[in-house]
């Protein structure tokens, strides 16, 4: 795809929301470090729906280390690989206290030292609460890139080195979050709405379903 094409695409995404939020719902840097932690292959809706009475009993790692990894299982137990997650969490306050005064640090090798921190983790986190220039490869932005042609890549760390590399900088701090809802929302998984999609006309996806489906003799669902 051309430099051209490149902006086009981020100048629509980014006329059509000039500041995109994601759905995990968090008041601190400590509250999304952990719906993060929490959200690896879950929807952020059921984070969200744990972590709303969690916060309310313990939001810091002080009160989360009090609750220990029995009583935030209680929380957390609808969310996918719970037991890990919880236990993961609870030494990540360990850590956070003895090394970094309780705080979330802006740091990428100190976040992926967290346990259930990867690099995905740390770039939403330094993005989201830091503001940095990050984009974090989730399985959305992983599909969008490679249809769009965006920055195809065979695995998520060379699809973040093209999107890094081709996005121009005005656009990184909202990269993320644009392509993730489009994915969430417009180009999914397993048939892409290609007729609602702002971008249609500059994706490379050799695949795409029909721009009418009236015209195309389907029925709309
Ligand atoms: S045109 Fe279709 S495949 Fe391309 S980005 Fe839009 S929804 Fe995805």
């Amino acid at each position: 795809m051309n430099p051209a094409r490149r902006r086009a695409i981020y100048e629509r995404f980014r006329a059509a929301s000039p500041e995109p939020r994601g759905e995990l719902e968090y008041a601190t840097t400590f509250e999304l470090l952990v719906a993060v932690i929490l959200s690896a292959q879950a929807t952020d809706k059921s984070v969200n729906r744990a972590t709303r009475p969690l916060y309310q009993k313990a939001n810091t790692p002080q009160a989360l280390l009090k609750l220990g990894v029995k009583g935030l299982e209680q929380f957390i137990k609808s969310i996918g690989l719970y037991r890990t997650k919880a236990k993961n969490i609870i030494a990540t306050c360990q850590l956070l206290l003895e090394q970094h005064d309780g705080e979330v640090p802006r740091d990428r090798e100190a976040l992926e030292a967290l346990p259930g921190v990867g690099r995905k983790t740390a770039n939403v986190v330094l993005n989201i609460a830091f503001g940095e220039p990050t984009i974090a490869v989730d399985t959305h932005i992983f599909r969008i890139a490679n249809r769009t042609g965006l920055a195809p890549g065979r695995d998520p760390r060379a699809v973040e080195q093209g999107l890094l590399k081709f996005t121009p900088d005005e656009f990184k701090l909202h990269a993320h979050h644009w392509l993730i809802l489009h994915g969430r929302y417009v180009c999914i998984a397993r048939s892409p709405r290609c007729g609602e999609c702002l971008i249609r006309d500059l994706c490379e996806f050799r695949g795409k379903t029909a721009e009418d489906p009236a015209k195309a003799g389907l029925k709309k669902a």
